[in-house]
């Protein structure tokens, strides 16, 4: 049977949280028993958005990755917490309404933590994929309906189908794929990689020129891994750099400007190497 997964893109993200109301003003005040009781006005999130920055100023970025329940196909809290999680045909994961009341152990079943506590009514919650709407015809849950960016988005697929969209599109789950995770991320190394950039300038009769469009390379143990071209102020990036990967090297060309290089250590953030001129 074809089973929901949600599928986040990094890169679309910007952080505006309109996901997060849109859970609020779905559960927030309103009981969508069996699926599950309201939601905690505040101090209580189903999606906690998780904000990454990387590199330095003037040349840094900021990510935004959210985390929410997996809808695990093996999932843990299942058999952390047997009978008290109802795992669905089409994929998603729930906790019995009646017995995550008063039963605070729950909130441990999830090794992800991806069970809050809710104190105004005293349960255990979790994301629940709207899966009131689902069952009512909706195509996705009201996070994913409410991004404007389509940062989100909800595909209903065999396993096996989803496995070779994630392939190809190069997904990745941020939990252990021994759970199964049914949440994947595209473009996650804006979260957990390394990037490397700088600036390609030359000095003309002592006025200092933006280099656009030099060949700029990036090489490992003097071979090449990555090439690029500036853009129109010159500035270069290589990202999707392992962390803690060590020594490299910048070799920059610019036509009739001449050439330079840079070496550089890829620690545990990214790496701004300035401004090289050739010459
Ligand atoms: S993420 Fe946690 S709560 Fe959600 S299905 Fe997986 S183990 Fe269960
Ligand atoms: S609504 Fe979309 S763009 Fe805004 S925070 Fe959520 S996922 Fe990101």
């Amino acid at each position: 049977m074809k089973k929901w997964h949600i599928v986040f893109d990094v890169d679309k993200c910007i952080g505006c949280y309109t996901c997060l109301l849109a859970c609020k003003d779905e559960h927030v005040g309103n009981n969508w028993l069996p699926y599950t009781d309201r939601q905690q006005k505040n101090d209580q999130k189903w999606i906690v958005m998780e904000k990454t920055d990387r590199g330095s100023y003037p040349r840094m970025d900021v990510a935004y990755r959210p985390r929410l329940c997996n809808h695990c196909g093996a999932a843990p809290c299942a058999a952390n917490a047997p009978g008290d999680v109802i795992r669905r045909d089409d994929g998603v994961v729930l906790l019995n309404a009646a017995r995550a009341k008063d039963n605070p152990k729950l909130v441990d079943a999830c090794p992800y933590g991806n069970i809050s506590w809710n104190d105004e009514i005293g349960a255990a919650q979790k994301c629940t994929l709207c899966a009131h709407l689902l069952d009512d015809g909706w195509k996705e849950p009201r996070c994913v309906q409410s991004c404007p960016l389509k940062a989100l988005r909800a595909v209903r697929l065999e396993d096996e189908e989803f496995e070779k969209l994630a392939e190809s599109k190069g997904l990745e789950a941020i939990i252990p794929k021994s759970s199964a995770p049914r949440v994947y991320y595209k473009n996650l190394h804006r979260v957990d990689k390394c990037f490397v950039a700088g600036e390609i300038a030359y000095r003309d009769n002592g006025t200092e020129v933006c280099a656009k469009n030099a060949d700029v390379r990036l090489l490992k143990d003097g071979v090449e891994t990555a090439r690029s071209k500036t853009n129109a102020f010159g500035d270069f990036r290589f990202d999707a750099i392992a962390p803690g990967s060590g020594g490299y090297a910048i070799e920059a060309e610019m036509p009739g400007r001449g050439s330079a290089s840079v070496s550089l250590n890829v620690g545990d953030a990214s790496v701004d190497v300035g401004t090289v001129y050739v010459e």
